[in-house]
């Protein structure tokens, strides 16, 4: 999976109370809740796991429950091992289109059902089979010097979301042409850090938040709270904060931009996102957060609404039910920030504002 390096934004501390689901019998009452929060290294950068619980026992176990689902996860959706199943599925295209439709784990096919519902709804700005291009973007940074046009030509026909087909029904996957090679990396962080927020909640955590690098996702709210608060990073400087902050509770607020990501070569800046038109990073300065129940689908959208720019992108979350979000675009020294419909809403206070 993509290293966890994109952050663009970072959790602020907050407050105590429910969880998904309420209280039963087991959960200890608000008031003897305690916060815990566990950092560990994975998927190639520090991966942070909140928990509210009655005590440490309890707070390690749901953790350990999240952590394990990471890895199970990672052992599936990441490009980065040859060995996970998406590597593997891959490879199957490395000679020529697979000859038939290859079953699947329901992790991979959600991730990869999701993905091409967004590159339908975004007539392939966002593609999940973006993978080859991406090998050539790595290759430039390396190299410092962008792919010949003959090389971008003779990648291209292995770039399409139309030829990616799967059968929900059999639960399969076709490559259906030559060396494609499948690149979740765009959407699998949010569900990954949402699926890992449930088992955190499954293994009796009273609320729970998980940091994936930029992709947050939370359940429940802190004791006393109504939601988590999450501070929203400048785009322009990485180290600093917009100074706005939403709240959310069982959703998703996840990043994405050139921020830190990127190539600069013959003084021109290239993002890790792609325009699959081009095969090219996007030259033109954007970041995004977007906010939605769903962590897969904010994490597909934040990088889709980058390469749609601020204009379709915003139509696109404005589209999409429940979402909201903020696009910023930087033009010389002009900073832009566009806000969705439902933006406002999710809005909040910064910590340590009477109220909180
Ligand atoms: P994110 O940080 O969520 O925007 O994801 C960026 C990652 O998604 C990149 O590092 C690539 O692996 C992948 N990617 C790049 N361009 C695209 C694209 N146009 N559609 C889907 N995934 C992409
Ligand atoms: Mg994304």
């Amino acid at each position: 999976m993509v290293p966890a390096v994109a952050a663009a934004v970072l959790l602020a501390l907050c407050g105590c109370a429910s969880a998904r689901g309420g209280t039963d019998a087991d959960t200890p009452a608000a008031h003897d809740l305690r916060k815990f929060e566990f950092v560990r290294e994975k998927m190639g950068g520090p991966f942070r796991v909140v928990v509210y619980a009655g005590d440490e026992s309890a707070a390690g176990k749901a953790a350990d429950a999240a952590f394990a689902r990471v890895d199970r996860l990672n052992s599936i959706l990441s490009d980065y091992t040859p060995d996970s199943e998406i590597s593997r599925l891959s490879q199957r295209a490395a000679d020529g289109p697979m000859p038939e439709p290859v079953p699947v784990s329901e992790d991979l096919f959600r991730v990869l059902a999701c993905g091409q519902q967004i590159a339908e709804q975004t007539d392939g700005a966002f593609d999940v089979t973006i993978g080859p291009f991406v090998r050539l973007w790595k290759r430039a940074r390396e190299l410092k010097e962008l792919p010949t046009d003959e090389r971008l030509e003779k990648t291209r026909p292995s770039v399409g979301f139309r030829n990616l087909r799967l059968d929900p029904q059999r639960r399969t996957v076709q490559l259906l042409a030559a060396h494609m090679r499948l690149d979740v990396n765009g959407l699998a962080s949010g569900y990954v850090a949402d699926q890992a927020v449930a088992a955190a909640r499954q293994a009796g955590a009273a609320a729970a938040l998980v940091d994936a690098g930029g992709e947050i996702s939370v359940a429940g709210a802190p004791p006393g709270a109504d939601g988590w608060l999450v501070a929203i990073q400048s785009l322009k400087n990485p180290e600093e904060m917009t100074g706005q902050y939403v709240k959310v509770r069982d959703a998703c607020v996840t990043s994405s931009g050139d921020t830190r990501r990127f190539v600069e070569i013959g003084g021109r800046r290239y993002s890790h996102i792609i325009d699959p038109r081009t095969g090219l990073g996007l030259t033109g300065r954007i970041g995004a957060t977007v906010i939605c129940a769903d962590g897969m689908t904010a994490d597909a959208l934040d990088t889709a609404v980058c390469v749609l720019g601020p204009e379709r992108g915003i139509e696109l979350i404005d589209n999409t039910p429940g979402a909201a979000g903020r696009i910023t675009t930087i033009d010389g020294d002009r900073v832009t920030v566009y806000e969705s419909k439902r933006f406002k809403q999710f809005l909040a206070e910064p910590p340590g504002t009477p109220g909180y």
